[in-house]
C-alpha cells in the first residue's frame, strides 16, 4: 500500500479534476450521525446546515438507512415504464399530507420546477388561453440552475454570463402587492414564489401578501405555484410552509428535504390542474426511482413518528430566543427573520464569512448568503442541547 491520502491531497485533486464551480469550505466530511458530521481527521462538528436543509431527519438515521438497505437489495431501478410499489406509495403518503390530489416525481428542485412551470403552461394554454405561458417569479428568488430555472430566478446578476435567457419570465420585488398586479398582462398564466425566499437570504413573504395573491390568481384564473424546495416537509414548524398563511397553491414544487439526502424531488398539483398532462408531455428516466422514494417514505415516516414538525416550530422559538439574546449584547445583528429551523441572521458588517469559518473551526457547520446573511438550517430532530453548544460557538466566533 501506498502512502495514504490526506487532507490536502484530496484538496489538490478536487483542484485538477472536478470543474471549479463551488467555493468550497476546507473540510472533508466523512461520516455523520444525527446532528453531528466527523471530517477526514476525526473531528466532529455539529451540523446546523443539513447539506442546505436536505438530511433533515439527521444524518444516517437507522429508518432511512434500513430502508434504503432493504430496497438496494431487491430492486434498484426498472424506469418509469413499468409500475413500482415505492412510488405508488409515495405518491399516496403526499397527497394524504397535503392539499394536493395527484404527484410527479423529478430527481431535483429545479427538475421539480420545470415540471410545474410545464404544467402550468399546458393547463393555461388549454383551459384559460392559447397565449398564456408567462410566470411572474420575484427578485431574490432561487428556483433552480437549469437554463429555464436561471431565467425564472429574480437574479439578474446569476443569468448575465448565460445570456440570453429562455423567455416567459418576469420579476417584481417581494412582498408589494401593487407591483404584482402591475406586472400582469394577458399573458401571464402563473405566479410563482418561494413562502420564505431561501437561497435569496431567508426572506418570508408577508402573511397578508401572500393572502393577497391568492386570492388574485383565483380572480384573474392564474396558477399559483408555491416553490417548497427548501421550505417544505417540515422545515418551517409545518409541514408545508404555505399552512402558516392559511392558503393553498395550484402546485407546489418539492425537494431538498424530501428524500433525506437521496436525491428526489416532485410537484403535488390538485387533480383540476394535473389533469392538462397527457402521456408523453413530460417523464423523467430516473424520477421516482424505487430508493429514493422508499428513502422519502422513510423520511415522512420518521418526521411523524418523532414528532419532527412540533420539534422544529419549538426549536426554532429556542434559537430565536437565544438569537435575541445574543442581538441585544451583540450590535452587529441587524435582523433575525425565518420560521421554524429556517433561520436568517442579516448583520449589518460584511462579515459572514468569517463568521462561518471561526464556527467551522470551533466545530460548528453554519451557512452564509453573501456577506452580510448568516443561514441555520438543523436537521429538524435538533434538540435543546445542541442548540446550546451551537450558540455558544456561535456568540464567541460573532464577539471575537
Ligand atoms: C435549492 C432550491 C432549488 C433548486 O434545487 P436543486 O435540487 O438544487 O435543483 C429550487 N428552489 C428552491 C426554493 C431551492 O431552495
Amino acid at each position: 500500500m501506498g502512502k495514504s491520502m490526506d487532507f490536502e491531497d484530496y484538496v489538490e485533486k478536487d483542484a485538477q479534476f472536478h470543474i471549479h464551480t463551488y467555493a468550497r469550505l476546507p473540510v472533508l466530511f466523512t461520516k455523520g450521525e444525527g446532528c453531528t458530521l466527523w471530517d477526514i481527521n476525526g473531528k466532529s462538528y455539529l451540523d446546523f446546515v443539513s447539506g442546505l436543509g436536505v438530511t433533515s431527519v439527521g444524518h444516517c438515521h437507522p429508518a432511512v438507512v434500513s430502508a434504503v438497505k432493504a430496497q438496494v437489495e431487491h430492486l434498484v431501478h426498472v424506469s418509469n415504464l413499468f409500475y413500482t410499489v415505492p412510488q405508488i406509495e409515495l405518491a399516496e403518503k403526499l397527497v394524504s399530507i397535503s392539499f394536493g390530489d395527484k404527484c410527479f416525481f423529478a430527481n431535483s428542485g429545479a427538475e421539480a420546477n420545470e415540471g410545474a412551470v410545464k404544467l402550468a403552461r399546458k393547463y393555461s394554454k388549454i383551459f384559460v388561453g392559447e397565449d398564456k405561458y408567462e410566470i411572474i417569479t420575484a427578485f431574490r428568488s432561487f428556483h433552480g440552475r437549469t437554463m429555464k430555472m436561471l431565467a425564472a430566478s429574480g437574479q439578474p446578476e446569476k443569468q448575465k454570463p448565460f445570456e440570453p435567457m429562455p423567455i416567459g419570465f418576469k420579476h417584481v420585488p417581494l412582498n408589494d402587492f401593487d407591483a404584482l398586479k402591475g406586472a400582469i398582462t394577458d399573458k401571464t398564466c402563473a405566479i410563482m414564489l418561494e413562502p420564505i425566499q431561501g437561497e435569496g437570504g431567508v426572506y418570508p413573504c408577508d402573511l397578508e401578501y401572500l393572502r393577497n395573491v391568492r386570492r388574485f390568481c383565483d380572480e384573474k384564473k392564474l396558477l399559483l405555484i408555491l416553490d417548497e424546495v427548501q421550505t417544505g416537509i417540515g422545515r418551517t414548524g409545518k409541514m408545508f410552509t404555505h399552512e402558516h398563511y392559511g392558503i393553498e397553491p395550484d402546485i407546489m414544487s418539492l425537494a431538498k428535504g424530501l428524500g433525506g439526502g437521496f436525491p428526489i424531488g416532485a410537484i403535488i398539483v390538485k387533480d383540476e390542474v394535473a389533469k392538462a398532462f397527457e402521456p408523453g408531455d413530460h417523464g423523467s428516466t430516473f424520477g421516482g426511482g424505487l430508493v429514493a422514494c422508499v428513502a422519502a417514505l422513510a423520511v415522512i415516516k420518521v418526521i411523524e413518528e418523532e414528532a419532527l414538525i412540533e420539534n422544529s416550530e419549538k426549536m426554532g422559538a429556542l434559537i430565536k430566543g437565544k438569537l435575541n439574546e445574543v442581538s441585544a449584547t451583540c450590535a452587529v445583528i441587524k435582523e433575525i427573520r425565518g420560521k421554524g429551523l429556517m433561520i436568517g441572521i442579516g448583520l449589518k458588517q460584511e462579515i459572514a464569512e468569517e463568521i462561518v469559518s471561526k464556527c467551522l473551526e470551533s466545530g460548528l457547520v453554519i451557512n452564509n448568503i453573501g456577506s452580510k446573511i448568516i443561514r441555520f438550517l438543523p436537521p429538524l430532530c435538533v434538540t435543546g442541547d445542541d442548540i446550546d453548544k451551537a450558540m455558544g460557538i456561535f456568540k464567541k466566533a460573532l464577539i471575537n
